[in-house]
Parts: C-alpha cells; structure tokens; sequence
C-alpha cells in the first residue's frame, strides 16, 4: 500500500452512470439502481482540497461526460490547477486515426488534470472543452478484449486464511499502482473502496479537505475493512469486459440479489462455488496495464463513430449570418456558395475527427460548428453573427487544411 501524496494521480469520482455495464468493473456500473451525480460544491471542495497535490487530477466515473454540469467543473478544474484563461491546444488539425492519436498526443504523463472516457456521445458533445483542458486521456471504448478482474469474490468466502491475505492486500496492484478517489461520500485511499461504499451504502470517506491526502499508510485502518469484501488483490478470474457478467461469490450474490441490482435482474453474473474454486487457475494482475495488454492497447476503432461530425450542412456566404436562427443546424456548416466544393470538402471530412471549437479554413470555403464556444453568445440568443465572424475565434482554432 501506498499514501496518496505518492501516488501520480488522484481521481474525483464525478457520476457512476454510464452507457456500458462491462463486467468486473471497478464502479460496478450495473448494480445501482440510480446513479449519483456530485454536486458543484462537493466538487469544487475535492478541487481545493488538492490544491497542493503536485501530480494529476482526474475525472473519472462511470461516464464522466454524461455529468449534466461535467462543462462546468471541467472549467473550475482546469481554471483551478493550470490557471484562469489558460487552454491546452489539442486537435486543432483534423485527426484520421484516433487510436494513433491517443498514443501519440492524449497520453501526457506529466500532465496536471486527467480524463478517463468511455468514448461516447459525452464525448463529442464536450469535444472542445476536453481538448482545451485535458493533455492526459486515458481514452478505451471497451468495444475491444481488454480484461476487467474479479471485484466480488471476498477472501474470507474463498478461506484465504489472515497471514496469506494481509500480504496479498498490502500487495494490491490497484492500490498501489491506480489511484487514490474522491466521491460524494468523502475521499478513500483507493478507487475500488470508494466505489464499494457507495454500492454497499457505507458509511463514507474521509472528510474532503486539505491535506487529506497526506496521510500514510497506518492511517487507513477504518477504510481497510473494504479489502475484506474485495478480491482486487487476489487470484481470481480476469473477464473480457464486453462479456458484461460480474465474477461473485454466493454470499455476494445473495447480497447484491437483496439490493435489487439491475445487473443481477438481468443475469449478468457468473457465482462461483467456493468448495470447487481453483485460484491455482488464476493469478492477480501485477500492474495498470494488465488489462488493456490483454486486447493489444486496442482502445477504440474506426467502428466507432461516436466522436465523428455528425452532420454538415452547406450555406452561402449571402447567408450564413443568420444561421443562429435556425434551430435546424445542429453541427457542422460549411461556408460555400459552389455546391461542388461543398460536396468535396465534405467527402473528406466526414471521415476525419475534427474539433468542433475549430473554425476550419480551406480553398473558396470556411467549415465551422454551431457549438463552437466562441460562438456560442450568438447561437445563445440566436443573434445573428457579425460579418467578420471568423475574429471571434482565437488564433490557435483557426486552422487552415488543405482539401
Ligand atoms: S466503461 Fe468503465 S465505468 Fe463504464 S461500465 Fe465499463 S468499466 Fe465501468
Ligand atoms: S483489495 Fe480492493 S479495496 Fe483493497 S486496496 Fe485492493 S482494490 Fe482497493
């Protein structure tokens, strides 16, 4: 184990909801009835009180673009830790392969804010207050083999007896090589314990406030008893994560069954009987990157157009001021009046990951987004836009491209 103030980054669990309900899964996304959403307050007090944390912060859920106000925090995050006014500059180009993408420019390591997505619909919808904030994204859609280990299946269940257990906990890869978190029911010396108290209705973390962060290891003796219901530690079955079953022992099962999970209700599990349970079959994950490993580091692929531009509509010069006023466009607009080009320019483009905070600059042509921030005054009060429309974007989202 391992104090927070050593570890590289600290989490802020913002919301458990999420589109998947993979197996295993470190939040149990499945088994809520409901999810939670943090408040602004409870999350601007994990902010300061990480205020002095000299490593990344990230926002986590679930999904944490399906947060209703995930702009606004992402906003005070970004403003709190790197400065008012101040913005990462990604994906100002048009981008052809994301995977290449992530690997190459999303996965900073020194960076101070992190995201963590499942790459949905969130995350097109928050595209460019994402890439204005976040230099670090740890980006996997899950529609891939990668490996989710066996949360559920205790060790008292499974008759590791205490000298064995003490030193497999004190080992635990989780703890010791992802993250300490923050919820809404306090902070935790590790991810996994957040999410059980939540799912088990515990009592909360510790208070959310400076310094929590520094205490060492003795100190978290009234958060161990977690470990006691988690089998992160053990040698247990690892599950593809689009599988969706959870790996549980009976007495889990019972419990999770008298909770009403959804997940259960649905079928979604595989109980395993303690009395013919081999664990010589199995063995723990050593390291953080076990489990992507396992698909290749295959975290997203062309079949996955959640972040592609959803629609483009073409508009003449003569009128492209008064698009705010019609409610219709909802995406991409591209500023011709020869039809042909319109066409050409669009071919291509619909294939590309393009930043729709962005005002794209090409031959005869201007290619911009309805939900560009720089716009958005205008587009708020369907206002028409000035003639020079193209100022009200700073210099570092007007891109020229060759098409
Ligand atoms: S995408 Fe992540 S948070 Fe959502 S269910 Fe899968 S593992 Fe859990
Ligand atoms: S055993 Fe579970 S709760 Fe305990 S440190 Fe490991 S992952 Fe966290």
């Amino acid at each position: 184990m391992r104090s927070p103030k050593d570890m590289g980054i600290i989490q802020i669990d913002i919301t458990n909801a999420c589109p998947h309900t993979c197996s295993n899964c470190t939040r149990f996304c499945g088994h809520h009835r409901k999810p939670f959403f943090m408040d602004f307050n409870t999350f601007k007090q994990a902010v300061d009180s990480l205020q002095d944390f000299p490593n990344m912060v990230g926002i986590i859920g679930g999904e944490p673009t399906l947060h209703p106000e995930f702009e606004k925090f992402v906003n005070y995050l970004r403003d709190s830790r790197i400065g008012a006014n101040k913005r990462y500059k990604i994906f100002r180009e048009p981008v052809k392969d994301m995977l290449k993408y992530i690997f190459t420019c999303l996965q900073c390591s020194n960076g101070k804010l992190g995201l963590w997505s499942s790459l949905n619909e969130g995350y097109y919808k928050h595209f460019e207050v994402i890439n204005d904030s976040f230099p670090t994204q740890f980006l996997n859609d899950h529609d891939n083999t990668c490996l989710h280990q066996a949360l559920l299946m205790p060790r008292k269940e499974l008759g590791i007896p205490d000298d064995e257990w003490i030193k497999k906990r004190d080992a635990c890869w989780v703890q010791n090589t992802w993250s300490a978190t923050i919820t809404p029911k306090g902070a935790f010396f590790c991810e996994v314990a957040g999410a059980l108290d939540m799912l088990f209705d515990g009592p909360g973390g510790w208070k959310i406030e400076p310094n929590w962060w520094k205490r060492d290891v003795k100190d978290f003796w009234d958060q161990l008893p977690w470990c006691e219901l988690c089998s992160g530690c053990l040698d247990v079955p690892q599950r593809i994560s689009n599988d969706e079953r959870d790996d549980m022992t009976p007495e889990i099962f019972e419990t999770l069954k008298r909770m009403g999970s959804p997940k259960i209700k649905r079928g979604k599990y595989v109980v395993h009987d303690p009395k013919t349970f081999d664990k010589s079959r199995y063995h723990t994950f050593t390291g953080n990157n076990d489990y992507m490993a396992a698909a290749g580091n295959i975290r997203t692929s062309q079949r996955n157009r959640n972040y592609y531009p959803k629609d483009f509509v073409q508009a003449p010069f003569a009128v492209v001021r008064s698009i705010p006023k019609d409610k219709s466009v909802k995406d991409w607009v591209i500023v011709t009046d020869d039809n042909a080009r319109a066409q050409e320019i669009y071919s291509v483009l619909k294939d590309m990951i393009i930043n729709p905070g962005c005002l794209f600059v090409t031959e005869g042509a201007l290619v911009f987004n309805v939900r560009a921030h720089s716009l958005r005054e205008f587009f708020d009060a369907a206002k028409e836009l000035p003639e020079d429309f193209w100022n009200c974007y700073p210099s570092d989202k007007i891109t020229e491209i060759n098409i």
